[in-house]
């Protein structure tokens, strides 16, 4: 972590706190205090302060540094967004800046920074991790339930940093008047969904990240009618998920009699051919929930390994990432997908990999990640894929 470059300085004028900030022992942020650099308080706060300072961190090579309070704070971070909030009070660059300032609850007397120490971050992720779900849904697409502020407020109160908003794509293949209710928002919602997203996305800046997302569904044959679905706005990301083999979704449970007299090995056949032409359209940032033919527990025949690899080497190849998506664990199929080995080879392989709950209930928002995350570490991953401006990041999780 130290020696790595740094991209971003977040930096917050603290007029609440009165104490200084006592960072525990094996902190990995180092301390630093400087009293005269301090005392220029505000009116040093521009770009050739901050650009000086991001030089000096880096040959100290200091991941922090924190003066007293009641003077600046600053943190080095490796985030994506500016944040500039709550007027003259504070100033910062992603969001973990004042949660690590407000971590010694007790000697800084509290202070008026929304969620402070209270959002459980540092019990949650420890000290520089960051907690993301980059796979929700909500009310509608007509399955899920909740508003998408219900999501994003649930997300601040289990500390988030970032929650990616990802309904389903409007049904494009199917007429929505003969076939399976409840399957996606109507197209004519499609507009508004993402003017939600966005409104919200601003109105929550400073305390979680939102990200705008899609699940967009890849449908063989519609290649022309989701590329211009994906760059009809501006989304943060867009997962690309194979729910459909022809009209048959096999991820609905309404539909699993469509499994009936056929042959396993064929359906798992199309199933990963279908994933490998979805991530060499280009349309999508990551595959969704990669080996979620398995949902229902139709376990097939013969070894699908070999299916399974081939769709991870499409995806390096396309040069995008995939998902851990927790949600398996309440499938018949009791695991998460992908499986454990796969995330082996995901790794082998340098596949970048982001985490999603697939929530469609804001109670179950971050469900499961905990699992998620613990996993991962075994296996051995270091970082995750965030996004935005369908621009992709690695953050420590
Ligand atoms: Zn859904
Ligand atoms: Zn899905």
């Amino acid at each position: 972590m130290l020696h790595q470059p740094f991209d971003t300085i977040s930096y917050c004028y603290v007029t609440d706190c009165k104490n200084t900030v006592n960072l525990a022992e094996n902190d990995p942020f180092k301390r630093f205090t400087c009293k005269s650099a301090a005392k220029k308080q505000r009116s040093t706060v521009n770009a050739r302060f901050w650009a000086m300072f991001d030089v000096f961190l880096q040959v100290l090579c200091l991941r922090a540094v924190v003066f007293d309070a009641g003077d600046v704070f600053l943190q080095v971070l490796r985030l994506p967004s500016a944040v500039f909030d709550a007027g003259d009070v504070f100033l910062q660059v992603g969001v973990v800046g004042f949660r690590s300032l407000c971590r010694n609850s007790a000697a800084c007397g509290g202070c008026s920074f929304k969620n402070c120490h209270r959002s459980g971050f540092w019990k949650q992720g420890g000290a520089g991790a960051l907690l993301i779900d980059y796979h929700t849904h909500h009310a509608r697409c007509g399955h899920a339930v909740g508003e998408l502020e219900e999501y994003v407020k649930r997300g601040i109160e289990i500390g988030l940093h970032e929650i990616g908003l990802s309904d389903h794509m409007p049904l494009l293949h199917v007429d929505p008047a003969d076939y399976y209710p409840e399957m996606a928002m109507p197209m004519e919602e499609l507009p508004r969904y993402v003017e939600e997203c966005f409104g919200l996305k601003e109105k929550y800046k400073g305390q979680i990240n939102v990200r705008v997302g899609l699940e967009g569904d890849y449908i063989e044959g519609c290649e022309d009618a989701i590329h211009a679905i994906v760059s009809a706005y501006p989304w943060d990301y867009v997962i690309g998920s194979v729910h459909f083999l022809g009209t048959w979704d096999v991820t609905d449970f309404r539909q699993t009699a469509g499994w009936d007299g056929q042959d396993r090995m064929a359906v798992y056949e199309r199933y990963y051919d279908a994933v490998g032409k979805a991530a060499a359209t280009g349309f999508y940032d990551y595959i969704g929930h990669i080996d979620v033919i398995k949902r229902f527990g139709y376990k097939p025949d013969g070894d699908v390994t070999d299916m399974e690899d081939a769709a991870l080497e499409a995806v390096k190849r396309a040069g995008i990432a995939i998902e851990l998506n927790a949600s398996g664990l309440r499938t018949p199929a009791a695991e998460m997908f992908p499986s454990r080995r796969m995330l082996e080879r995901v790794l082998d392989l340098g596949i970048p990999l982001t985490i999603g709950s697939d929530a469609h209930h804001p109670e179950r928002l971050g469900q499961y990640l905990d699992e998620a995350r613990a996993l991962l570490k075994e296996v051995g991953f270091r970082q995750l894929a965030t996004f935005e401006g369908r621009k992709r990041r690695m953050i420590d999780f």
